[in-house]
């Protein structure tokens, strides 16, 4: 069998959507008909090779989509054939099976446990989360990256109490779900930064209760303002700059005993490093986060049961639809900063 699959052949050149031959399925692994799939900049800085060295060419990408299970392969025991399914990058339950390869002739083309920008993917077990069919496959793409990500930063990282004060420096997917996620616990206020003026009027209908363009002032002032000289209890940055993280610290509350939390989201160029005064460690702390801390057999269900009772903005969060074949425009719209909420590229369903 054989699928379309978007292919990176060179770093900084358009994806190449080709057929592929679809491997026999080996233990751990599925087959999943792919009907939706989210882009997200870390796919945008593989192509344009921002990561550092790519020892996979040619190879499929993508991290983030929603699908219907076709075939399992052996040992496989937490998803069934016909199950609607968030597929996410994030590990969950299941079998790990880190890399599989499809064939072009006899060219190897290289995917890793997870890849979503093909008709029909092979993907491990342990990055497909079954959900309710009553959930719209579209509005479920949004679990398997964005919301885990941004809105497990909230959810299981720093769990604010009511009323927290709360900044989010870039608002992309991440950080627009970061704010969904922080408006459902009652954060106040939650200040949203980024250049893009749409994309803070976006923020503001997602839950923002003020909004800073940094393009014009300086965003660690403009928090200290708003606070009152406190600075906010928490920071999440995902913008992935040196100088947005730097800042994120300045904008965060000094204090010995209950000092502000900046969590970094964003992923700076490779190899770059950010430089802070340690003083003031005694009192702000400052960490990392990976995919959220999400457990996604626990958090993708708690998303489709916030969404279906009407309380999880997921609709307006989808902001631009893309074709399959349209997938190189949809990644220079996200380049060229034309995209406002997230993207969702939609995939053939003639075969469902
Ligand atoms: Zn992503």
């Amino acid at each position: 069998m054989k699928t379309k699959a978007a292919i990176l052949r060179e770093i900084g050149k358009p994806l190449v959507i080709e057929e592929v031959q679809i491997p026999e399925l080996q233990p751990g692994q599925v087959l999943v008909k792919i009907l939706y799939s989210g882009i997200c900049r870390s796919q945008l800085n593989e192509i344009k090779g921002l990561k550092g060295e790519d020892k996979y060419l040619p190879h499929a990408l993508g991290h983030e989509a929603g699908g219907i299970v076709k075939e399992i392969g052996p040992g496989v025991s937490h998803v069934k054939p016909g199950d609607h399914a968030v597929l996410s990058w994030i590990e969950g339950l299941g079998m790990d099976v880190p890399s599989t390869t499809y064939l072009k002739g006899n060219e190897i083309i290289n995917a890793g446990a997870i890849t979503t920008f093909s008709e029909y993917s092979v993907i491990s077990e342990n990055r497909i989360t079954p959900i309710t069919k009553k959930m719209p496959l579209d509005k479920a793409t949004l679990l398997g990256c964005a919301l885990p990500t941004g809105g497990g930063i909230i959810l299981n990282q720093i769990k604010p109490m009511k009323g927290s004060s709360l900044a989010v420096i870039g608002v992309g997917g991440l950080g627009l779900s970061s704010i969904l996620i922080a408006d459902l616990m009652n954060c106040a206020p939650i200040i949203a930064i980024d250049i893009n003026d749409k994309k803070l009027q976006l923020a503001r209908r997602l839950g923002a209760t003020e909004t800073i363009n940094s393009a014009t002032v300086d965003f660690a002032s403009a928090i200290l303002d708003i606070t009152h000289g406190k600075g906010v209890d928490y920071a999440v940055e995902t913008a992935g700059l040196t100088e947005t993280i730097e800042k994120s610290f300045a904008s965060v509350k000094w204090d010995i005993w209950n000092g502000g939390l900046v969590v970094i989201a964003g992923n700076p160029p490779h190899n770059e490093k950010i430089s802070i005064d340690p003083f003031y460690l005694k009192g702000k702390r400052i960490t990392g986060s990976w995919g959220g801390l999400t457990k996604p057999e626990r958090d993708i269900p708690f998303y489709v049961d916030l969404y279906l009772a009407g309380k999880l903005k997921l609709d307006e969060l989808i902001t631009d639809h893309f074709k399959f074949d349209e997938i190189n425009q949809a990644f220079q719209a996200m380049d060229k900063g034309e995209l406002v909420g997230k993207a969702i590229l939609e995939f053939c369903k003639s075969e469902v």
